[in-house]
């Protein structure tokens, strides 16, 4: 199906009249939005149906990837751009006298995660149906989603995100395939033919809406399915209301529950809280989502369920969706009538999981009293797993009770999460090598000498068509002008530029792009914070959600040192700094909120300082998100990636920095050390301890920070800085901070790699000078990012763990 331009300016203002009763004249760019998104949702909906159906036909092995986050951002570009009408709509909407940009800008951000995991969930769909994989996500449909940011005299305030008080143009409701998932009440169990069945009764039942939203493979036709669900209250409780049991206001209170289990997503992405409705929410998708796939393969295969874990795979992004495997345990015996044994074996081929953290803070754990009460045939299940896997764990340990207490799945009154991931599934992976690596020697050690066999490494990655293609066009029109187009489809080709890294003529272009990339962020600055910024300053960049370990103090202890040399000698020869920063701090978070108050105080300062001859400038720009990103990545020059080794289990704005020219600062931390690799030392900015010198000095507790405060008048004067009054609000805005790292010990390390980092910015100084040497070094990591695109990692789960193959079309 295609149209002409004039055949869609026709379409267009037909519909605008249809849906929104207004002429083209009339029209507002929201109405052009509504409209325009209608219309490429319908556009794509036969391809949608086809790609379905043509899953089924062919049998085909389908993966779905559980998580409870999904950080999808706008979708209107992606999917203008994936189904090839880009330019057709660009032409005809300016012939309409709109701009296709201004439309994009309309749409609300679908935040439905908190950051790094929940975007890396968005990426892999995208790269998914870009590859013809039977591929989908199962989320939630969060009403509200990640709380918007405002930035009020420096501190952080949350304001609520309700992305669907506009109809959200790209989903389509399917009450149709309405799921109960139950909760609470008791089992009763009895014997019947010395079979023990299991009888849930008296629980509450919640609706499960689905509400599917089209994924649309670049220029392939696939188009997959996010499908996420929505709790609505079930019919049979009005019965409650005409029967006189409950009064009107008790029933709408319990409505009012009911809907709160996709009411909101928890905005903190590194700590657990061992909340109730964090758990309903948990169960709520696995069980929704494990029951309707189990439908569907019903449909398919009949009661063949040995089939099951040959035509379909269950992916759990990280331990958030893990009981599935009790919720698929239940479905097999309780619902199916297998046996144990039978069940479990399905099970255990069914399901693989990805770790993403070793924080220990991050570990869930989730109280034995809490899930007995509301899943107590869920629990049944949990506590039958992990008597049968300590019998294993005593062949293998005989008497060994401590081993096989710390190892086990259940133990001082809690469920470990990540203990039940690893033994119910047939798959573990970290997410970039040193990552995987700590795992196996260190986090997971255990568990690595028990099931060597399951452990494996995925290098995230980041989808080039939204953070090359969409975010930078100017970039990649450059690089189709050198290199062709065919990188697009297979992005490791990028490194045929590395034939252009020191040719003067296309360096000249690469700057052009950067430039005009700037200055279209330094108009965004303006609008947003009033600040002007130099173009011809270094853009350093810092963006991501706000946490110790990521340590955006270091870099604002090091602005506050580049200050006080400043106005020491305002003659000092620098290259001009834009430092910016962005990101959200969990709103309980105090310290990282705190952090956000430094940064924009020094902010205050600095930029407000003529003496020091606007040679630095520094910006927090409010409510990091991804179209936010989306401006920002094209127009940094250095990216900022300054973890404390062995804390960032991967990162991936790293990577969609380095994608865009960006230069990194960074520690040997993550996929920064792969990124390493790959650029090599002279084209990356490494600094600081490694991870093997952390965890060394952590175990021998032998640093002591105080020492360098004692020793480095640098460090000496940034600390006293905070406790003095230059800074407004002072000491007691700010000993906190000072306090956490002189009296705590500095936790992450922070003055232990001041020196460094100070050397490192000294560099990057120096280096900027070298104009020739500057572009060659970004031409090469643009070169090399195609490694750390989503299609290679999509690539090995399919081949190494789910096993499936692109669709036969
Ligand atoms: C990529 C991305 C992240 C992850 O950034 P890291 O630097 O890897 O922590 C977080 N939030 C948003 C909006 C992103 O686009």
């Amino acid at each position: 199906m295609s149209f002409s331009k004039e055949e869609f300016k026709i379409e267009f203002t037909n519909r605008l009249e249809k849906q929104i009763g207004k002429n083209i004249a009339d029209a507002t760019i929201h109405d052009v939005y509504v409209t325009l998104g209608q219309f490429i949702r319908e556009y794509v909906s036969r391809d949608w149906i086809e790609t379905t159906t043509n899953y089924k036909d062919n049998h085909e092995k389908q993966v779905y990837y559980f998580s409870m986050e999904f950080l999808m951002g706008r979708l209107m570009q992606t999917n203008i751009i994936n189904s090839g009408l880009a330019e057709i709509i660009k032409e005809g909407l300016t012939e309409m006298d709109f701009q296709l940009e201004d439309v994009y800008n309309e749409e609300h951000d679908a935040g439905l995660g908190n950051g790094g995991l929940g975007r890396l969930a968005a990426c892999f769909l995208d790269s998914l149906a870009s590859l013809d994989f039977p591929g989908h996500g199962c989320g939630i449909r969060y009403k509200y989603g990640l709380f918007e940011q405002k930035i009020i005299n420096g501190y952080q305030a949350e304001l609520p995100d309700y992305w669907l008080q506009e109809d959200y143009v790209w989903e389509v409701r399917r009450a149709d395939q309405t799921i109960g998932v139950r909760f609470g009440g008791y089992v009763e169990m009895r014997e019947e033919n010395q079979k023990l069945s299991f009888n849930h009764k008296n629980f509450d039942t919640v609706l499960a809406v689905p509400y599917d939203v089209p994924v649309v493979g670049y220029l392939n036709s696939t188009v997959n399915t996010l499908r996420l669900w929505s709790a609505e209250s079930c019919r049979e409780d009005f019965n409650l209301l005409t029967s006189n049991r409950v009064d009107y206001d008790n029933f709408l209170e319990y409505k009012r529950s009911i809907e709160d289990i996709s009411g909101f997503l928890y905005p903190d992405d590194s700590t657990i809280e061992g909340k109730i409705l964090r758990l309903k929410q948990q169960y709520f998708l696995v069980s929704a989502g494990m029951q309707s796939i189990f439908k569907q393969f019903k449909l398919e295969y009949g009661n063949n369920l040995s089939l099951l874990s040959e035509k379909i795979a269950i992916h759990i992004n990280d331990t958030h969706p893990v009981l599935i495997i009790p919720e698929l345990m239940r479905i097999l015996i309780d619902d199916e009538n297998l046996s144990w044994e039978e069940a479990w074996n399905i099970t255990q081929k069914t399901v693989s999981f990805t770790n993403h953290t070793t924080l220990s803070e991050a570990l869930e754990k989730w109280p034995v009293s809490m899930v007995k009460q509301l899943l107590p045939r869920i629990y049944m299940i949990i506590e039958e797993i992990n008597e049968r896997y300590c019998r294993e764990l005593w062949s293998s340990y005989p008497y060994q009770w401590d081993k096989i207490s710390s190892l086990a799945i259940v133990g001082n009154d809690e469920i470990r999460m990540a203990h039940l991931a690893v033994v119910a599934s047939y798959s573990v992976n970290g997410v970039a090598k040193i990552h995987t690596d700590i795992l196996k020697k260190k986090e997971m050690k255990d568990f690595y000498v028990l099931y060597p066999e399951k452990f494996n490494n995925k290098t995230n990655g980041i989808t080039h068509r939204r953070w090359l293609l969409n975010a930078n066009p100017r970039l990649t029109s450059t690089i189709n002008e050198a290199i062709g187009t065919r990188w697009i489809n297979n992005p490791k080709e990028l490194t045929s530029l590395i034939k252009y890294s020191n040719d003067a003529a296309f360096q000249e272009k690469i700057a052009t792009v950067k430039k005009e990339n700037k200055e279209r962020l330094a108009n965004y600055i303006y609008e947003t914070n009033g600040i002007k910024v130099n173009l011809d300053s270094i853009f350093d960049v810092q963006v991501k959600r706000l946490h110790a370990y990521k340590r955006q103090l270091l870099n604002v202890f090091h602005i506050i040192h580049l200050y006080q040399v400043l106005t020491d000698n305002p003659n000092v020869n620098i290259t001009p700094r834009t430092f910016i920063f962005g990101g959200k701090a969990a709103p309980g978070y105090h310290y990282a909120k705190k952090i956000i108050k430094l940064i924009n105080s020094v902010a205050t300062v600095v930029n407000n300082d003529p003496t020091i001859q606007d040679k630095l400038k520094v910006v927090f720009l409010e409510n990091y998100s991804v179209s936010l990103a989306e401006k920002i990545m094209p127009a940094a020059d250095i990216s900022e990636q300054i973890s404390t080794a062995s804390k960032e289990a991967s990162g991936t704005g790293n990577m969609k920095f380095m994608m865009n020219g960006a230069l990194t600062l960074g520690t040997l931390d993550g996929a920064n050390i792969e990124i390493c690799d790959f650029v090599g030392k002279e084209n990356i900015f490494i600094f600081g301890l490694t991870a093997d010198e952390v965890l060394q000095l952590s175990t021998e507790n032998s640093y002591r920070a105080r020492d360098i405060y004692n020793n480095d008048y640098r460090v000496k004067n940034v600390l006293d800085e905070l406790m003095k009054d230059r800074l407004p609000g002072g000491e007691s805005e700010f000993k906190d901070i000072y306090y956490s790292i002189l009296s705590n010990n500095d936790e992450y390390f922070v003055l232990k790699d001041f020196d460094a980092y100070a050397e490192a910015h000294e560099l990057v100084d120096q280096t900027y000078r070298d104009r020739k040497k500057w572009l060659s070094m970004s031409v090469t990591n643009i070169a090399h990012s195609g490694k750390f695109s989503s299609d290679r990692t999509i690539q090995e789960y399919a081949t190494d763990i789910w096993k499936i193959r692109p669709r036969l079309s």
